[in-house]
């Protein structure tokens, strides 16, 4: 049937999404997701290139064209167990992944027309079995008798833990927080990443033997060294995320009322403000917010802040061109009422004598000369001092790697910013046998690169328990 139809007319299909006015009332997901019929009309979209581009760009080089495939033959079935060859969580990554950089961005048809929508299909594919709890769960490999320690259940760590049971080792995962997930867990709200996906995903690893220790800080409850020498762990993964937020660094951001985005979505997410009045965690539901940044953990904080009843602004220093959010994010975020004050940076966050949020003073900026990252730099415009009344101010500018392990592990080496250093081949550390990944290794990045690191490092820790060596930068 395929051959019959001219593939270059068919439109990108749309997904079909909740209205704004219903969604900004609910936390419940936004798109609905592809149906079978959409799903197969998209796919047929695909040209099946002989050097498929797309694998190529895609960080753990997903099998694009052979699952597409599938879905134009109706085999969804299929097409899931296909992603999940080189990808554990499918459905997460089809919702989160910044697919317009990664594998649409390289799609051969988006030269001329709209690329092939690879992430609506990997996440339609996912959301068919998981929906038909067709989940299966391979044999393992014979147990190998090695004890494995991951720290960190963020999408690193979990991506170790499943590739490391498959292989026949004995994993532990050790989670500073209540739920596994990290940041799907505690920063990605529930209307662009149900938890109920990731809940699902996680318990694909239990079912396959993984141990979890929730509530247990490592450097803390224990350090790396004695998992070592003392808990009989013969290998440690690192994949500690980058959840130290960074501030303003300007007067008034201790008063009452200021959080940073982290803080603010955790409080969302798992303490659960957003089952209000069920759940209540009434320091969060403000009136008037502003968010600072322009990136995605601005747009999610945003729009919590919007379904927690706020009147919220968006103040960013540069350009609309310029907010590395995904385009996606921000037209979600303005089709629901969130306003943008664009060429804006804050100077002070002002108070009453209860030390409680009143304002914020920002500057008017025009952007200059190109700076180190290539984009126009901003520049205050002398004299053009406002006041925007607030009670709530959400500080969005970015995350540093958690502190803590690089400090308790003194033999672990770290770079100037912080971040743990590993061999891009291999993810080992400083330490033998000690291994790392995700945002601590790479600073803050994407859920595919965190998991893509995550692969190399049980690849070559899989080597490790074996042979008692990593071989010579990877292989
Ligand atoms: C709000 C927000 C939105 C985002 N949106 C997107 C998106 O749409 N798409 C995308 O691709 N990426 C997104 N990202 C980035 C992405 O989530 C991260 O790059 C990714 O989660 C990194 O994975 P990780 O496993 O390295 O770390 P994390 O997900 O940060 O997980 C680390 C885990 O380690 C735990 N931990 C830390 N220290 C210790 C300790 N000492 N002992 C025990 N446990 C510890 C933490 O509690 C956490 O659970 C977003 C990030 C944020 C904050």
């Amino acid at each position: 049937m395929s051959q019959a139809i001219d593939k270059k007319s068919i439109p990108r299909q749309p997904m079909p999404e909740q209205e704004p006015e219903d969604r900004v009332r609910n936390f419940d997901e936004v798109p609905y997701g592809f149906t079978a019929e959409l799903a197969k009309l998209e796919a047929l979209r695909c040209i099946m290139c002989k050097n498929p581009k797309c694998v190529a760009a895609c960080p753990v080089n997903i099998d694009i064209p052979a699952f597409v495939a599938l879905i134009q033959a109706g085999k969804f079935l299929e097409a899931a167990r296909k992603i999940k060859q080189d990808n554990a969580l499918p459905a997460v990554c089809g919702r989160v992944c910044p697919q317009e950089e990664q594998c649409e961005g390289a799609c051969v048809i988006g030269l001329k027309h709209q690329p092939v929508a690879i992430g609506r299909l990997e996440r339609f594919a996912a959301d068919y079995e998981r929906h038909r709890a067709a989940v299966t769960i391979p044999e393992l490999a014979p147990p190998t008798g090695k004890r494995v320690a991951v720290v960190g259940a963020g999408p690193a760590g979990l991506t170790v833990a499943g590739d490391l049971v498959l292989k026949g080792h004995q994993v532990t995962v050790f989670e500073a927080l209540q739920e596994p997930g990290g940041v799907l867990m505690y920063g990605i709200p529930e209307f662009r990443l149900p938890k109920e996906i990731v809940r699902a995903e996680v318990d694909y690893l239990r079912k396959l033997g993984v141990q979890f220790v929730m509530d247990y800080v490592v450097g803390r409850n224990s350090t790396i060294r004695e998992l070592l020498d003392e808990e009989g762990y013969h290998a440690v993964f690192i994949g500690t995320g980058a959840g130290l937020p960074s501030f303003m660094e300007m007067p008034g951001e201790n008063l009452i009322g200021v959080y940073s985005a982290n803080e603010y979505l955790t409080r969302a997410n798992l303490m659960k403000a957003y089952l209000f009045p069920e759940y209540d965690t009434p320091p969060i539901r403000r009136r008037r917010v502003a968010v600072i940044g322009g990136g995605n953990v601005a747009m999610d904080s945003a729009r919590t802040a919007l379904r927690l009843g706020g009147d919220v602004t968006i103040v960013y220093r540069r350009a609309r061109e310029q907010m590395p959010a995904r385009v996606e994010e921000v037209h979600h975020a303005e089709q629901e009422g969130v306003k943008f004050r664009l060429l804006t940076n804050p100077t002070r966050v002002l108070g009453d004598r209860r030390h409680r949020v009143t304002g914020m003073e920002c500057i008017e900026m025009e952007l200059g000369e190109p700076d180190e990252s290539g984009r126009r730099r901003p520049v205050p415009k002398k004299g053009s001092e406002f006041v925007i009344e607030l009670d709530t101010v959400i500080v969005a500018i970015g995350n540093k790697p958690n502190p803590l392990v690089p400090r308790t592990t003194p033999e672990l080496q770290v770079s100037k910013w912080g971040t743990v250093v590993a061999d891009p081949k291999t993810m080992q550390t400083s330490i033998p046998g000690v291994f790392a990944g995700g945002d601590i290794v790479s600073g803050a990045a994407t859920v595919i690169l965190a998991m893509g690191q995550g692969r190399i490092a049980a690849r070559s820790m899989d080597t490790y328990l074996r042979n008692g060596a990593v071989a010579e930068s990877g292989s």
